[in-house]
């Protein structure tokens, strides 16, 4: 039988997913299973590898199943990754040392710290294009290292494996024959060097991480290993890795320098393919990794995010209970002329680029007595679209590129006010692609190709399509009076809890 499939496993931060994607690049049958999250202090989130790993398997039976696919109508499987996620397992029993340290996880906060106040931020955004902070891999690494009893013993005889999750998934589907990872996700470990495309010495000692528990670094795209014949009744190729933010802009098929996804979910992450120029910012974005193709040089990407766009929507409903679901703000806003004059800056948690202000907290201004809920719902979308303005601003500055579109995804990319609202305020079109499911389709992709599933790139671009654009539609002046208002709303919010 001819093999018609990728298989990709989209393992993210609350569920793991399977999703079939045929010749077309089509997702033709999804299966999801979620996982506990576990909170054993404020501030402090874990998963349970196993949990990882059995929810991700589960997941990739179920599809089979449901779409009545067996293993021999796989051509490959590719991987995408909830990032940074760290976990540590002894190499002999497969067993993990302690549960996985989640991104989100604030526990080194305090190490990163002292180490910018020993003067270490500039080497490591230097070699890595990171911020020193306790969001990446590196100082969980050394905290887990550090904490577990007898683990820097066995990691110096070699006896355990560091993995971001692509790692760890890539172990247990090869029944532990593979310890890889591919050079999106180690640019996101605090010990990769993205320039010379290796681990880095003097990171790894200035964070007290042995090489012997690194993975190896394998392309995006290659063969990566076999399946273990056990879990699906016969080996597949794995041959597709990346982090779910750059396997999103080549499943939007960002391949070319200048092109660019925005993704609206909870935050927005925005990501700038700038080829094979390592961008530095001066904005402190991220300059990170795109992908490596099979033989290829690697590939580079300025990434911004917005801490709160889709919460502040989930805010509306759940907190202020003016909304009765995140859609209907879509009639709410197109229901008035304009915002009335109100802008809502939602800092609940500071702002990031380019204000970097940990102390600046949400505040909404212009209100009178002719304000509505219209308006406010207004306002909370008009705010996701003026902060991605202000990211893609700082990686115009940095990079030199002008944008000519910018192709969208994400929960809140459904909302074609934002959407048009979001192309007015840029002044270029934004583009939402007819498969929505961009994150899997670029690990299918980078699968895809590696096994001659699909021949080059040129061919993906040929499968995505669009399913509409939002061309541009407003005055110079008036983009610049609603741009100018919101960065003075901006203003009022900044250094907020420090200010008392
Ligand atoms: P995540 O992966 O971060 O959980 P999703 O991509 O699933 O996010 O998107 C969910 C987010 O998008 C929520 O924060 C929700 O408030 C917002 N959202 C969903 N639908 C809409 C909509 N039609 N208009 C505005 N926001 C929406």
């Amino acid at each position: 039988m001819s093999q018609q499939y990728i298989l990709a496993l989209d393992q993210g931060t609350t569920s793991s997913r399977a999703i079939l994607f045929d010749r077309q690049g089509r997702a033709a049958a999804v299966a999801q299973q979620e996982f506990e999250q576990l909170y054993p202090q404020p501030g402090w989130v874990e998963h349970r590898p196993e949990d990882i790993w059995s929810s991700q398997l589960n997941a990739a039976h179920v599809v089979l199943r449901e779409a009545d696919v067996n293993a021999d109508q796989i051509a490959a499987i590719g991987i995408t990754n909830q990032r940074e996620t760290t976990i540590i397992w002894d190499r002999e029993t497969g067993e993990p040392i302690h549960n996985a340290i989640v991104w989100q996880c604030r526990r080194t906060a305090g190490d990163c710290d002292r180490m910018r106040s020993e003067g270490l931020a500039e080497i490591f955004q230097q070699r890595t294009g990171l911020v020193l902070d306790a969001y990446f891999s590196g100082t969980k690494v050394r905290w887990l290292l550090d904490t577990v009893p007898g683990a820097r013993e066995l990691a110096a005889r070699g006896s355990l494996a560091f993995g971001t999750v692509d790692s760890w998934l890539i172990w247990k589907l090869t029944g532990g024959r593979v310890h890889a990872t591919d050079p999106s996700n180690a640019s996101r470990t605090l010990l990769f060097n993205i320039e010379r495309g290796e681990w880095d010495d003097e990171l790894l000692a200035a964070l007290d991480v042995p090489r012997e528990v690194l993975p190896h670094v394998a392309p995006s795209s290659a063969m990566i290993g076999e399946t273990d014949s056990s879990l699906f009744g016969r080996a597949i190729p794995i041959s597709g890795n990346a982090g779910d933010q750059q396997a999103a802009l080549f499943g939007q098929v960002c391949t070319s320098p200048g092109m660019s996804k925005n993704t609206y979910g909870t935050g927005c992450f925005m990501l700038l393919n700038t080829g094979k120029e390592l961008v530095r910012s001066k904005s402190n974005l991220l300059t990170t990794i795109a992908w490596q193709l099979e033989s290829e040089p690697i590939e580079y990407a300025l990434e911004g995010s917005v801490f709160i766009a889709g919460a502040a929507i989930q805010w509306l409903r759940d907190g202020l209970r003016i909304i009765g679901s995140a859609a209907d703000t879509e009639a709410m806003a197109a229901s008035v002329l304009d915002n009335g004059g109100v802008y809502f800056v939602p800092a609940f948690v500071g702002l990031g680029a380019p204000h970097w202000d940990a102390y600046a907290r949400g505040t909404m201004v212009g209100l009178t007595r002719g304000s509505t809920r219209e308006h406010i719902a207004r306002a909370a979308l008009e705010s996701i679209a003026y902060q991605t303005s202000d990211v893609l601003r700082c990686m115009r500055d940095d990079s030199g590129i002008n944008l000519t579109e910018l192709r969208v995804d994400g929960g809140a990319a459904r909302n074609d006010f934002l959407m048009q609202f979001q192309a007015d305020i840029l002044g270029i079109p934004v583009v939402r692609p007819a498969n929505t499911e961009t994150t899997a389709a670029g690990a299918a992709f980078l699968a895809g190709l590696a096994v001659d599933f699909w021949s080059d790139v040129s061919e993906l671009s040929e499968l995505w399509q669009r399913e509409k654009t939002f061309e541009p539609n407003m005055s110079d002046s008036e983009r610049e009076r609603l741009l100018s208002d919101w960065t003075r709303a901006v203003e009022r919010a900044k250094n907020w809890i420090n200010a008392s």
